[in-house]
């Protein structure tokens, strides 16, 4: 395993108020807040490079377009009850509710993306939590379709 990029966890001098660390093992590296934000509150406005490729830490502008080398959002965590939300059109991180210093911020990984570059179980937590995580016109994988007849409810 190897440790996150120094890039990737050093603060910043134009750092907003987020912070790259790593989480765990299992979940990586995610994004946490380092001040407290208001419900509807512009967390962040975000740049990178935008290209046709899909990679691990790429999300999804519009039909073709995907941004990747971005500062933070590409290392946000799903969520299925996620507390913000990418604004593709204004290129801007939103809090969809009040966001507390310390705590991770998430998104839905599935509001923005077509296809995953990796589907995969959640561990999110949420009462609504869809277990099984793949983009909006795809469906669950070989894997996926296994993980959830295995954990399919009665
Ligand atoms: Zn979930």
């Amino acid at each position: 395993m190897t440790s996150a990029p120094e890039w990737a966890t050093a603060r910043t001098q134009d750092d907003e108020a987020l912070e790259v660390l790593r989480l765990d093992e299992r979940r990586g590296l995610g994004v946490r807040a380092l001040r407290g934000f208001a419900a509807g509150e512009t967390m962040h406005r975000f740049a990178g490079v935008v290209g046709e490729a899909i990679c691990q830490h790429s999300l999804q502008i519009d039909a073709l377009r995907h941004i990747s080398g971005t500062r933070y959002i590409g290392y946000l965590s799903h969520g299925c009850e996620p507390n913000a939300r990418l604004d593709m059109a204004g290129f801007t991180l939103v809090a969809l509710r009040a966001i507390a210093a310390g705590e991770v911020v998430t998104i839905d990984y599935a509001e923005t993306e077509d296809r995953l570059h990796r589907q995969f179980a959640c561990g999110c937590g949420a009462a609504a939590c869809r277990g099984w995580i793949h983009g909006r016109s795809e469906g669950p994988n070989a894997e996926g379709q296994a993980w959830l007849e295995n954990h399919a409810a009665g």
